[in-house]
């Protein structure tokens, strides 16, 4: 569904992406790992349209949309969810969800979208009416990802969903992650919970600086000396 060729990005004159190269499967999860500052935020941007890519081809469903905007990419199927705090917190919980379905594409499957949400995340359908900003952290995570889904898109990009929520609420997330996979969508997941994003994953790639240093199966991950490398005495 998406490949990703020598991608190289970076900031100003920083070049963080030295040539990057993913492949991801339809109907998988899967997962970029790597320590801090490896480029695993970036990938991602990139991949989306945030950061102009400075060389190489993002491919989605056999087109090349190396130099898409991120709005047109969301009409293509691609959507990437971004953290809480990009939320509307004096908007209600529906008005956001609502705000996620912006394109033609969506509105055509606005009813269909808003009940897999609610029957996905039940505390948001309690909480329609209230405040986004008066959620706690945790259910403002579960809205970003449930404004993702209103896109109604193919391919969801997401960017740490598990970061600064207490434990019970990640297995949570994780638990939700896996159970889009099951409604059929793929996932393009970047986190630093190694052990638990490795539970949900089909495959997984581990960069560090800038390039992909390991990939393969979980098993094969887990066995892999570049990420012994890059988490013993993490
Ligand atoms: P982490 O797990 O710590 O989030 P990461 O693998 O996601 O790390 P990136 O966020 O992609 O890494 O950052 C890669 C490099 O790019 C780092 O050296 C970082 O300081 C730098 N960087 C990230 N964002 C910016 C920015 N907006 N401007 C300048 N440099 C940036």
């Amino acid at each position: 569904m998406l490949f990703v060729k020598d991608l190289e990005a970076g900031y100003g004159e920083m070049q963080v992406l030295w040539g990057v190269n993913l492949e991801v499967r339809k109907g998988t999860i899967t997962t970029i790992l790597g320590p801090n500052g490896a480029g695993k935020t970036t990938t991602l941007r990139a991949i989306f349209g945030l950061n102009r890519p400075w060389k190489g081809v993002v491919e989605f469903d056999g087109k090349d949309v190396t130099y898409m905007p991120p709005h047109r990419k969301v009409e293509e199927g691609m959507t990437m969810v971004l953290e809480g705090r990009h939320l509307f917190p004096s908007m209600t919980v529906e008005e956001n969800l609502m705000l996620g379905a912006y394109t033609k594409h969506a509105e055509e499957r606005l009813e269909d979208s808003l009940e897999l949400v609610y029957t996905l995340f039940p505390r948001l359908k309690e909480r329609k009416k209230q405040k986004a900003g008066t959620m706690s952290g945790g259910e403002q995570q579960m809205l970003a990802i449930a404004r993702a889904l209103m896109t109604a898109p193919k391919l969801i990009l997401m960017d740490e969903p598990s970061q600064g929520l207490a434990p019970k609420l990640v297995a949570e997330v994780f638990e939700t992650i896996s159970r889009l996979k099951d409604e059929g969508l793929t996932i393009l997941l970047v986190e630093q919970n190694v052990f638990a994003s490795l539970e949900i994953s089909d495959y997984a790639y581990v960069l560090g600086e800038g390039m992909v240093v390991a990939e393969g199966t979980v098993d094969e991950i887990k066995e892999s000396e570049a990420v012994k490398r890059a988490y013993v005495g993490v």
